[in-house]
């Protein structure tokens, strides 16, 4: 695909070079490829950086930190709001942009786009919002006084399975809070991240404040920004198990990290629940994002009075989707990102199968083009079935039926996750009960998605460190000073 094809598809322009000090520049590595997952095609190619490229991207971010930092917070604040503005004016080129490289549905993929614009709109409103404390000690004669500063350079490294919202998550707040920004999105999908680097290029965001790089290597960019000094922050979404490394990388200049990482949603639906309100609150949970979302509901414990009628329209619902390319009229799935997620997917449902788990839709690659993986359902997946333990980010639903409330919270907990869990109950003593039991950094009672901007999204556990989003998100991005006064 041409550069004029895919600007005639999506209807943006797409800049492909790195974004450093306000200039697009080549990469000194040459080029990454992008492909299509629904049709395995290259459709652009952006610039591969070296380390000495993400280096001079923290030079610039280091060089424009003490005039943005010292901008007030209202000249701030309007430039997430004009970027706002232009997201949404934008919002469905940027949902087509999404479709063609990382494949997910357009419905889904217009639900990003206005979802990734409001962490700006939200972070406009907070930046004005920034409040510190003053009190009296204690033992009297001074007084405690609390200020939070921004926390200078930020590293942003984001996953490619949100590739707008998860970038606004932390642009939104970082700049609210004074910060300035290199962000290096997943080779995946960095289309994306380039054309909201551009909206806040044209509302006015001076040069500097937000750098891009695009890499090859995502191991070159972290090993040469970590162990530069200037930077002073880290904010990783994406998987656990590169967080652990992160983490370790980031001890030697001693990194403030916030980590946003795996996943391993359980969804309790009890024999009280409104299984109509299930249903859907589970389908959402379960296919938003072809089940590619860290809040994915990714084990269902079912109480065994209501599992029958459950699993059933369950089943149905999920077989009845229509698969296909994301741009296609009327397509609900799209394909996979790429073909190690789809063989992960593939061979854990082959596993769990095999363990006794019985598939009552799905189970299968289609014989087509592209990553598609079927949507599945298995019933009767034994409690300590390998597909309950790993984040399955794919269409695939195990259930397990439970017999009491004390069982399905120890199988629910019984993981190194710490995400998100879901509760359906029409006993809202029995709700508030289970969510008080359960080890997660969020709890959807009744309700199949948890995520909004206004909200600390995060995890316990190994799902992660901090909090993004609400009022949270922006103080992830500053350092507490406290000055004793005397007067
Ligand atoms: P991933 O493999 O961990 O990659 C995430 C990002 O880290 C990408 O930009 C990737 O770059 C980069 N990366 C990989 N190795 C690195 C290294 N050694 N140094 C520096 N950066 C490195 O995760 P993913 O497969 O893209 O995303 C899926 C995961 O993200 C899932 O586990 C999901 O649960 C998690 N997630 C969590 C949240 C949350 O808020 N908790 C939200 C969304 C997703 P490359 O693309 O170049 O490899």
């Amino acid at each position: 695909m041409t550069a004029a094809d895919l600007a005639a598809t999506t209807g943006i322009e797409v800049p492909t070079g790195l974004l450093i000090g306000g200039e697009w520049t080549k990469g000194g590595a040459g080029v990454i490829g992008v492909t299509d997952p629904a049709t395995e095609e290259i459709i652009a190619e952006v610039a591969d950086a070296t380390a000495e490229d993400s280096l001079e991207a923290v030079a610039a971010a280091h060089a424009a930190l003490p005039g943005w930092a010292a901008t007030p917070p209202r000249q701030r604040a309007e430039c997430l709001r004009r970027a706002w503005a232009l997201m949404t004016e934008r919002s469905e080129a940027i949902a087509r942009l999404m479709v063609l490289e990382n494949g997910k549905a357009l419905p889904d993929a217009r639900a990003e786009a206005v979802y990734a614009a409001e962490f700006f709109r939200w972070y406009a409103e907070e930046a004005v919002r920034m409040e510190g404390s003053l009190v009296t000690a204690p033992a009297g004669g001074y007084r405690i006084m609390v200020q939070h500063q921004p926390v200078g350079v930020s590293v942003l490294i984001t996953p490619w399975n949100f590739p707008a919202a998860m970038a606004t998550r932390k642009i939104g707040p970082a700049l609210a809070a004074g910060c300035t920004v290199v962000l290096k999105p997943a080779k995946e999908t960095p289309l994306t991240a380039l054309a909201v680097a551009g909206i806040l290029s044209e509302a006015g965001v001076p040069d500097g404040v937000v750098n891009v790089v695009t890499t090859s290597s995502a191991s070159r960019f972290s090993g040469a920004v970590l162990a530069d000094p200037r930077v002073r922050k880290l904010s990783f979404t994406g998987s656990t198990e590169v967080g652990r490394v992160l983490l370790k990388a980031a001890a030697d200049q001693v990194i403030n990290c916030s980590m946003e990482l795996g996943g391993n949603a359980p969804f309790l639906i009890f024999e009280d629940a409104d299984i109509k309100a299930a249903l859907d609150g589970a389908f959402l949970a379960k296919m938003r994002n072809g089940g590619e979302a860290c809040t994915a509901a990714n084990r269902f414990y079912v109480h065994e009075a209501v599992a029958d009628e459950f699993t059933a329209a369950f089943a149905a619902r999920l077989g009845a989707l229509k698969v296909g390319p994301g741009l296609d009229q009327g397509t609900e799935l799209g394909p996979l990102v790429n073909e190690d997620t789809r063989s992960k997917v593939a061979s854990l449902v082959d596993e769990a199968a095999a363990a006794g788990g019985r598939v009552l839709t799905g189970g299968a690659v289609p014989d087509r083009r592209g990553y598609f993986y079927s949507p599945t359902v298995l019933d009767n997946v034994p409690p300590g079935a390998g597909i309950l333990n790993e984040e399955i980010f794919g269409p695939v639903a195990p259930i397990v039926r439970f017999s009491s409330d004390e069982e399905a919270i120890s199988w629910a907990n019984d993981t190194e996750y710490g995400l998100v869990s879901y509760v359906y109950s029409r006993d809202l003593r029995r709700a508030l009960r289970v969510s008080e039991a359960l080890e997660a950094g969020m709890v959807g009672i009744n309700r199949g998605v948890v995520s909004d901007p206004a909200a600390p999204f995060g995890g316990v556990k190994q799902s992660g460190i901090g909090r993004e989003g609400g009022h949270d998100g922006m103080l992830e991005f500053t350092e507490s000073k406290y000055i004793a006064v005397d007067w």
